[in-house]
């Protein structure tokens, strides 16, 4: 399959037509934002782990039952995957309270919580993606409940999952957000992806940072994290095959 007319270009992705209309070609790019833009950065090698690492995930979800956009991986940055109509809710799933939840409600990184919690934000780019609750979504059109509620549920069994694979590569998941998107009959797919730059992931022994934080909070070792937490997937793979 080849690449056609770019559609689009976003902070860490571009997307090109195929010649199918209901494929799309998404290309993996090295560039890192934070802050919604505001810091901008190169992370060597991150679109290739990225691309990789979510292709092996979504592959994973997929025999799981998820439903998802991923069809087939290209080369190293590029993914042939399912045209949808993205969904504009980030959907972020929390099992260990870190990040915005942390300052939000002033409490500290690493609580770990009975039950996960689901939010949503509004993906808008120029309103800095506010946080809404259910009756906001469906107000705005947004989605249905019937697909809220899916959502849901989907968002509940994929942190299961991917806190069980990820444990099993001595790795916590922390958090992470998702995006869902609709096939041209209306049925609700994972899109998106799944990556360090989507997650946060600790190692499970130090607590050390595996993830976008390490750029995001000027940690160091950006690229050396990223290759780290690739490898232990790689290796949990093959001890799977
Ligand atoms: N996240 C993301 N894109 C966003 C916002 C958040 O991928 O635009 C991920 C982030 O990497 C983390 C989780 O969602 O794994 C929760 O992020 P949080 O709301 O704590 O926001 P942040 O502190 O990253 O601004």
């Amino acid at each position: 399959m080849e690449k056609g007319a770019q559609l689009y270009e976003g902070k860490a992705k571009k997307v090109f037509a195929t010649e199918d209309p209901d494929l799309l070609i998404v290309s993996y790019k090295d560039d890192a934002t934070a802050f919604n833009g505001q810091k901008r950065g190169t992370i060597i090698g991150k679109g290739v782990i990225n691309n990789k690492m979510s292709n092996a995930l979504m592959s994973m979800l997929q025999k799981h039952g998820i439903p998802t956009h991923f069809v087939e991986q290209l080369s190293d940055r590029d993914t042939l995957v399912k045209r949808v109509e993205i969904v504009p809710l980030e959907v972020i799933v929390r099992n260990i309270s870190a990040g915005s939840f942390a300052k939000n409600y002033g409490v500290q990184e690493g609580i770990v919580f009975s039950e996960p919690t689901v939010e949503f934000t509004y993906k808008n780019d120029a309103l800095g993606d506010p946080l809404l609750n259910d009756s906001h979504a469906l107000a705005l059109g947004l989605t249905t409940r019937e697909e809220l509620e899916q959502i849901r549920n989907y968002a509940l069994q994929i942190d299961k999952l991917l806190q069980s694979f990820w444990l099993s590569c001595g790795v916590t998941l922390v958090d992470f957000k998702l995006e869902f998107g609709r096939l041209s009959d209306g049925t609700v797919i994972l899109a998106d992806e799944i990556s360090p730059d989507t997650c946060r992931l600790w190692d499970s022994k130090t607590g050390e940072k595996l993830d976008k934080d390490r750029f995001r909070r000027d940690l160091g070792g950006v690229e050396d994290a990223y290759h780290e937490i690739m490898s232990r997937l790689e290796k949990q793979m093959e001890t799977k095959e």
